[in-house]
């Protein structure tokens, strides 16, 4: 892109022009304009920002400003044409490399590359291992690199890419060049990793406030989870799009399944799927509105859809920074969306057996476990979700932030001891009989004195704790078998989920150490919907639907013509609709009713390019001759 020169002929005016003339924003993000103007500068920058942020900005515009190409190193090979499209709509020369084109696709991106005539070059990682490449760069001029998805380098995290660790060498060959690396998922662990890797130390480490507060954040016990999912959909969400996180792809294609038959618009996405088909539901996920994508957590990475607006799991994530990942999908667009998991004793007892089994050596699986020993200890804090999210990632002292789940309905907490106690000596009087392997279930049944045909034939009815459950109902019990998992005071052994003591087990027998555990919300329990039939439970629930864009009543339906229209227009140009424009955008034309070209040129999300392109046609929209015959 050619700039005329600016009315300052100083970096920071260069950059704030882009931003209005490109982009069409009138200010800059919090951060934005300290890392660009660094990277513009010829300095290197580390960029920590959550989801939905505004990283990209913090390289497309220094690579604008700057002469030659910036180099933009990413492992998203499939999302790198829309991004590129993306781009192009806002008027950007950019294009991409990667294993997806044939040879002569190559050859023109390349011709344009040496030409000088790419404002922006998308590259997958592993390009970089061909010398010719490498040549390649070498030949022709590079504005800065950046390094997108910077968490992929740290082996501590939990999306390790080995092709991640050789972009060290991008310094020791161009060291004149700028680098610029970010991700939205870093602890201060990965942080350090991330800069001793990339060799970042010097570099400007911009790290944002991590809180994405328009996501409600709830972690549910895990009762019916079809159900459950089906309710949250139906009262929360109808008709939004969403994405439902599942461990194995049996459980993906079962849910997308269930979801279709309740005439949910539910795609299935996982490794396992054929190419075709997966390329397929990723494409209409972004391309179309309200499409609820069933997924493993191979889904996801990149996705830059701005109005995802519900992210569910049905199974534990395995750690905080993956959980933080995959809820920062919901809501990239500032708008209401809720982070909804689902989660039960079976998700501890199966975790805690995959770290068993995982291959590795001994520090790895430990790390696994300090992983998921945190995201325990989030699904049952009795404090504010969100205080314990961000502290997690070095945030601390935040208040209660009153839209997650225990700021809205406090759990009560409750002294546990005695139940502890209780099935403690149970699980020690089972250990005695050493050949024997007894999961929660059996433990539950002898404590709630249940002659099960099991119970007759390990004559376990003559036990002295028979019976001394009747307290608390199946439940109850249930819940306190996995607090005492994810505290840490009782583990589960061998692929049968034996139930066994930890050291911290003895402490609670001998009556040292006090157990507070959390009481289940009651109300969760009548969140089952009927399936199949009408929802009449909608509505009953406190939380409300948001109306889809907070929009002043006679917005409404001019938003809904504008979304009509975009609708018509991405789909004929093959796009997805967001690159046409963003939902807030056609939310403020719909408010403010622009009259002429000027007007709209002042509307956030129009830029130049996007003016020229589309202006007379919204204006048509909003003036009601949608459909102009022979305009001028
Ligand atoms: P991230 O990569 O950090 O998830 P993006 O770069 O995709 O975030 O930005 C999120 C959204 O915010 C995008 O729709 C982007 O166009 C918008 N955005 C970024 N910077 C600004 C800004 N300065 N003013 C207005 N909108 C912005
Ligand atoms: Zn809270």
């Amino acid at each position: 892109m050619t700039l005329p020169p600016g009315p300052e002929g100083h970096p920071a005016g260069a950059a704030a022009q882009v931003l209005r003339r490109v982009f069409g924003y009138e200010s800059f993000r919090s951060g934005q304009q300290e890392i660009i103007e660094h990277v513009v500068d010829g300095g290197d920058a580390l960029v920590l920002m959550p989801t939905g942020g505004g990283k990209s900005l913090c390289y497309q515009i220094p690579a604008l400003v700057r002469p030659g190409t910036g180099v933009v190193v990413s492992p998203l090979i499939a999302l790198m044409q829309d991004q590129v499209d993306a781009l192009r709509a806002l008027g950007v020369r950019a294009g991409f490399l990667n294993s997806s084109q044939d040879l002569e696709q190559r050859r023109t991106v390349e011709a344009a590359f040496l030409a000088g005539e790419l404002d922006l070059l998308y590259l997958a990682p592993e390009r970089l291992r061909v010398e010719a490449t490498l040549r390649l760069l070498d030949r022709g001029t590079i504005a800065l690199f950046a390094i997108d998805e910077a968490h992929c380098v740290a082996q501590w995290g939990h999306d390790f890419r080995p092709d991640y660790l050789m972009l060290s060498m991008l310094h020791e060959r161009w060291p004149g060049v700028p680098r610029v690396a970010l991700t939205a998922t870093a602890t201060p662990e990965t942080h350090k990793e991330i800069t001793s890797r990339l060799g970042l130390a010097d570099a400007y480490h911009h790290v944002a406030d991590f809180d994405r507060p328009n996501i409600q954040y709830r972690i549910a016990p895990k009762k019916e989870p079809k159900a459950q999912l089906l309710h949250l959909l139906r009262t929360e969400h109808p008709g939004d799009a969403g994405i439902v996180y599942c461990l194995s792809r049996a459980s993906v294609e079962k849910i997308a399944e269930f979801l279709a038959g309740q005439g949910i618009a539910a795609l299935p996405y996982h490794a396992g799927l054929d190419n075709r088909v997966r390329a397929e539901n990723q494409a209409r996920f972004l391309r179309e509105d309200g499409i609820v994508m069933v997924a493993t957590i191979a889904f996801g990475m990149g996705i830059d859809k701005p109005d995802v607006r519900f992210v569910a799991h049905l199974d534990l994530p395995k750690s905080v920074e993956g959980y933080y990942q995959e809820t920062g999908r919901a809501g990239r667009d500032g708008l209401r969306s809720t982070a909804w998991l689902a989660y039960g004793l079976q998700d501890v007892v199966q975790q805690r057996r995959l770290i068993d089994a995982s291959p590795g050596d001994a520090a790895h699986r430990r790390r696994l476990g300090t992983h998921l020993d945190a995201m325990l200890a989030l699904c049952e804090t009795v404090e504010c979700r969100r205080v314990g999210l961000l502290a997690y990632f070095g945030q601390r002292g935040s208040a209660a932030c009153g839209n997650c789940d225990t700021c809205l309905e406090p759990p009560q907490s409750w002294d546990g001891t005695v139940a502890a106690q209780k099935l403690l000596s149970t699980v020690l009087r089972l250990d005695r009989e050493r050949h024997q392997r007894f999961g929660a279930g059996h433990v539950v049944d002898i404590l709630l004195g249940r002659s099960t045909p099991k119970v007759a034939q390990h004559r376990h009815e003559t036990l002295t704790v028979f019976g001394v459950g009747e307290d608390l109902r199946e439940l109850e019990w249930r819940g306190v078998v996995r607090q005492l998992l994810a505290q840490g005071l009782l583990a589960v052994q061998g692929e049968h989920g034996t139930l066994a003591l930890t050291e911290a087990s003895a402490d609670v027998l001998r009556g040292t150490r006090t157990v507070a555990l959390r009481r289940e919300p009651e109300r969760v329990a009548r969140s089952s919907a009927r399936p199949g039939g009408g929802d009449a439970s909608a509505g009953a629930g406190r939380a409300r639907r948001a109306t889809p864009v907070d929009l002043p009543a006679q917005a409404a339906p001019v938003f809904e013509k504008l979304r009509a229209w975009r609708g018509a227009t991405a789909k004929e140009q093959g796009v997805p609709a967001y690159v046409i424009f963003h939902d807030a955008t056609l939310r403020e034309i719909a408010t403010r009713m622009p009259t002429g070209l000027a007007d709209l040129a002042t509307i956030s999300g129009v830029g130049e390019n996007k003016l020229a392109k589309y202006g007379e046609q919204l204006l048509a929209v909003l003036t009601g001759s949608a459909e102009p015959v022979e305009p001028d």
